[in-house]
């Protein structure tokens, strides 16, 4: 028998997730690869905003605190987060910014560990982590070892009080084990505080059997939760309560409505609250993380790492002879869910490619990233978007003039 004529087509790893791609907005003749840095829109969010500001708050007003539960909304949109992070539900929050909340668990890792000299991060970090680091360090004269991810556990000892690192590298999308990380950080009596940024929404893991410490992220990555989207924070149950995190606010306090002049820690994470919370932000996150129900995470990975392999394939086949490099990891295991090319001319080739309407990113000093979000992208858009770069190293579209100037966001 003629296998071909009854084997499938090679689809999707699961058929749930061929279906997600049709519950996002996806602009006309747009091929997009930037959700590792905004993610679409999904089209239920547009009504749900709608409503969330016509009835809850135009009509609803104060009311809605309780009525629509405007209170509760940190906590349960964090539960739907700790679902795709190996987290148990009640142990992460979805407030402010990545940036404030690293502040607020690194703080409290610092004031759990008093005594010790130094924190150690990855000196290629995301800046923003890099700058928090460091103000936590001034403000507790404390000294920062910043060394490459690889170097980091070489570098403890018993004066570290606290390791920060980035789950899957912003720039190359290499994944750290987490489960090695947080035992040698252990080892060394020091706690670890996890960025997941490019790891919730495309990547698995598994913070609580890890045993990770704390952990902050994202929202408006794979989340989808739209620009400016609050992001989250993990606290690991056996710290919450001895936590003393630097923000606290009335919103962390265990009775906020009492308006006590004494500040009284609510217990578990819901101390790291801090004031209220931007309630159609938070909505829209919420009701974004839908779209995660009934997704399985192994699917979801199986899928991502298909596209990524299938880049990086086709740019070995066909762009490799236009001084194309892959500086992501080609072993799947240890690669997240974008991939990035160096080129000398990467800035020029990103701009006309964006021009062509394919949304990548770039990122200091010649690195082009593609985002391959598992719940949207396919083996089309990866085709589409290799055929494309052929045709502008060829065409030399990357050369125009307009393209030398650089602009603040690409
Ligand atoms: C995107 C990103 C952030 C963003 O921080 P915000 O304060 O939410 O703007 C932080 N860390 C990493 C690793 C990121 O990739």
């Amino acid at each position: 028998m003629d296998c071909s004529a009854t084997a499938k087509p090679m689809i999707d790893a699961g058929d749930m997730l061929a279906e997600t791609r049709e519950r996002f907005c996806i602009p006309e003749g747009v091929r997009y690869f930037d959700g590792n840095s905004l993610g679409l829109m999904p089209k239920v969010v547009q009504l749900h905003a709608s409503n969330v500001i016509t009835h809850e708050w135009g009509t609803g007003l104060i009311h809605s605190w309780h009525d629509a539960e405007w209170r509760t909304l940190p906590q349960r949109t964090g539960a739907k987060i700790a679902a795709l992070i190996g987290a148990e539900p009640q142990q992460v929050v979805a407030c402010d910014s990545t940036s404030v909340n690293l502040f607020k668990v690194l703080v409290s890792a610092v004031r759990l560990r008093a005594g010790r000299q130094k924190i150690v991060t990855d000196s290629d970090a995301f800046p923003t982590d890099l700058y928090i680091v460091g103000q936590v360090a001034r403000l507790f004269g404390l000294t920062v070892v910043g060394v490459p991810a690889r170097e980091i556990n070489d570098n403890l000892d018993e004066d570290v009080a606290a390791v920060v690192l980035t789950h899957v590298d912003y720039r190359s999308a290499e994944i750290y084990d987490m489960q090695a990380y947080t035992q040698r950080a252990h080892e060394a009596g020091a706690l670890i505080v996890w960025d997941l940024s490019h790891t919730a929404g495309a990547v698995p893991c598994d913070l609580d059997g890890s045993g990770a410490d704390f952990a902050v992220g994202c929202g408006y990555k794979y989340l989808n939760g739209g620009p400016g989207a609050p992001a989250y924070l993990y606290v690991a149950e056996r710290h919450a309560d001895a936590c003393e995190q630097p923000l606290a606010g009335w919103f962390g306090h265990a009775r906020p409505f009492d308006f006590a002049p004494d500040y009284k820690p609510a217990s578990g994470t819901v101390r790291f609250l801090c004031g209220t919370n931007p309630v159609i932000g938070l909505s829209v996150l919420s009701r974004a993380l839908d779209i995660f129900e009934g997704v399985c995470l192994s699917d979801l990975r199986s899928r991502s790492i298909r596209l990524t392999a299938l880049f990086i394939d086709s740019v070995d086949k066909h762009l490799s002879s236009h001084g194309f490099a892959v500086a992501s990891p080609r072993d799947a295991t240890r690669r997240g869910s974008h991939v990035s090319l160096r080129h000398q001319h990467g800035y020029g080739v990103m701009q006309e490619l964006a021009k062509r309407k394919f949304i990548g990113d770039f990122r200091m000093p010649d690195y082009m990233r593609f985002g391959f979000a598992p719940l949207y992208n396919n083996d089309e858009d990866v085709h589409a978007l290799i055929d494309a770069i052929d045709q502008i190293m060829i065409s030399r579209d990357w050369e125009k003039p307009e393209y030398q100037q650089r602009r603040d966001f690409t």
